[in-house]
């Protein structure tokens, strides 16, 4: 059907789990939850999203240190020093972190302190950078483009995979539509057909897709009942003063309140949402 080989599946089971540790598996039955901010401000901010998720069921940190913005006035990340905010908390919360990768020169960097990289929608069809993220050692987290087609964004992932990285998680988070109230539109159809054709993970990220706050949980759970291995949701510790996608960013308690009522809606499609950090560590 689509020219690709390793994303399709070979059998309807297939599935190739994609870990961040050997607790935190994308793929499996327990459903994986990413939060924090937008764009990494500054360690301040990084330190009080981390002391309160990883107390929820959250299991990785977000945050952009290379922002991919529309506007080249608008705030373009912290860079290298957004890069050492993470890699500090990472190792004092022992939490792992996803950013972004923007350019092939900033792969030795980002891979150097994440421990996912995410390519953004304005790259999902930037070959050569997905060729070279093919090569690197470590999970990557592949955001539909804003108006790929499945055969698109399949194709893209199979970009990584045939280089020999075969640690990609597919990432739903909203195509542009007519309707600009809700920014996007969350495919969820494309969720579902996602994890038909393709043997890897796939999560949702309603923050993007819906654009508002108030969308965001009931999208969150509808995303886990249409059968997401995971979540990635924007949260910041004082969200109007975000300086990057302010409007669709939860405060840490609306996160920590979505997160906590997330478990029915897993249990409901035979799954469960993985502990928190703090406990995974302890454990
Ligand atoms: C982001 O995750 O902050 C982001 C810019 O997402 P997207 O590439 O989906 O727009
Ligand atoms: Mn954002």
């Amino acid at each position: 059907m689509f020219n690709a080989k390793l994303a399709l599946k070979s059998h309807p089971e297939a599935i190739t789990p994609v870990s961040l540790n050997d607790r935190i598996i994308f793929g499996s039955q327990e459903i994986v939850i990413i939060g924090g901010p937008c764009a990494v401000e500054s360690l301040e901010q990084m330190e009080a999203v981390a002391s309160r998720l990883r107390l929820a069921p959250v299991q990785a940190l977000r945050g952009g240190a290379f922002k991919p913005r529309t506007s080249p006035y608008s705030f373009q990340g912290l860079g290298l020093e957004g890069l050492k905010i993470l890699s500090d908390i990472k190792r004092r919360y022992s939490i792992p972190v996803v950013t972004e990768v923007m350019t092939i020169e900033q792969i030795e960097a980002v891979a150097l302190h994440a421990d996912m990289l995410q390519v953004g929608s304005r790259n999902m069809q930037n070959f050569d950078l997905l060729k070279a993220l093919g090569k690197v050692n470590k999970p990557i987290l592949l955001k539909r483009g804003l108006a790929a087609t499945l055969e698109e964004f399949i194709c893209a992932a199979e970009y990584i995979l045939a280089q020999g990285n075969s640690q990609v998680v597919l990432c739903e988070r909203g195509i542009r539509s007519f309707d600009d109230y809700t920014r996007n539109v969350l495919d969820l159809g494309a969720v579902v057909a996602l994890k038909q054709l393709t043997c890897l993970p796939v999560i949702v990220d309603p923050s993007h897709a819906a654009g508002r706050r108030e969308l965001i949980a009931p999208l969150a759970k509808a995303a886990i009942a249409a059968g997401a291995d995971g979540l990635i949701i924007e949260c910041h510790p004082q969200p109007e003063k975000s300086v990057s996608d302010a409007a669709k960013a939860l405060s840490l308690e609306e996160m920590v309140n979505l997160v906590h009522n997330l478990e029915p809606i897993a249990q409901a499609v035979g799954r469960c949402i993985l502990p928190p950090i703090a406990s995974l560590m302890a454990a």
